[in-house]
């Protein structure tokens, strides 16, 4: 296995009562790569990326993150390990009482106890990098959707996070705002951060991805890079979703 190595799953499973959502999943993801998974609805993409940074409680199985199994964490552990995994939600989750500025500075500010002109600062600075920084005192429900993604992903990025989680972060936005936050993406991608997207856009999943796995019913049922995967799917699965979603 490679040394640089991020995160490395082990037969991970996960069961909601008697329902088996992940089935022996394995996977690593090293730093630097963009890994895009792919699926149909239901087969355990979000509860995949969810059991990454113990949001949700695998069943069995293990999630390493640089080299330490996450179910062996203490609380200041497992703290540290979130903060290290951003992640980015379909929709958004930006705090709709606090300023676009005030949004991005209150986690450095009571996690990492940045001061406030120092998370003043680094904030302006990633503002502009997703192409707001004009909007720094504006409430997030005066953006739209895109705009809203786009403040989503500077606040993960706020945290100096080693991997970025995305969960359908397109999903949620009308058509013409989706290549925006695709755009940031792929710079972020093109800079080496390290990502997971779950993802429906296959020309992002083509353009940007190191590799992509295909997700259902509970089991990554291939990996692979994309081109070979969406030219030449192997599994009867992975060929039939992307003969409908092409
Ligand atoms: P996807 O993101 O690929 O659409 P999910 O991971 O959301 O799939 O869901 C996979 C399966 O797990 C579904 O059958 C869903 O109903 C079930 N599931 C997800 N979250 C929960 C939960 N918190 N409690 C019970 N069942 C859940
Ligand atoms: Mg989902």
């Amino acid at each position: 296995m490679p040394s640089n190595v991020l995160i490395d799953v082990q037969k991970l499973e996960k069961k909601y009562g008697d329902n088996e959502v992940l089935k022996e999943i394995d996977g690593t993801v090293a730093a630097g790569q963009v890994i895009c998974v792919i699926g149909p609805s239901g087969s355990g993409k979000s509860t995949f990326l969810r059991c990454l940074n113990l949001l949700e409680q695998p069943t069995s199985g293990q999630v390493l993150f640089e080299g330490k199994d996450t179910q062996t964490l203490n609380e200041t552990e497992l703290t540290t390990m979130r903060e290290r995994m951003g992640m980015v939600f379909q929709n958004f989750n930006l705090f709709p009482n606090m300023t676009v500025l005030e949004n991005l500075k209150l986690a450095p500010i009571r996690v990492k106890h940045m001061s406030d002109a120092e998370a003043g600062e680094k904030a302006l600075n990633l503002l502009k990098r997703v192409g707001l920084g004009e909007k720094t005192d504006v409430y997030p429900a005066s953006l739209s959707g895109g705009q809203q993604q786009r403040v989503a992903i500077a606040r993960a990025l706020a945290m100096d996070p080693e991997v970025l989680l995305f969960d359908e972060p397109t999903s949620a936005l009308d058509p013409e705002m989706v290549g925006e936050v695709l755009a940031v993406m792929k710079e972020l991608a093109e800079e080496g951060m390290t990502m997971v997207v779950v993802t429906h856009e296959m020309g992002f999943a083509r353009e940007v991805a190191d590799q992509v796995w295909f997700m259902a019913d509970g089991y990554i049922l291939e990996k692979n890079e994309p081109n070979e995967l969406f030219n030449h799917p192997q599994n009867e699965r992975t060929q039939d979703f992307i003969s409908k979603i092409i």
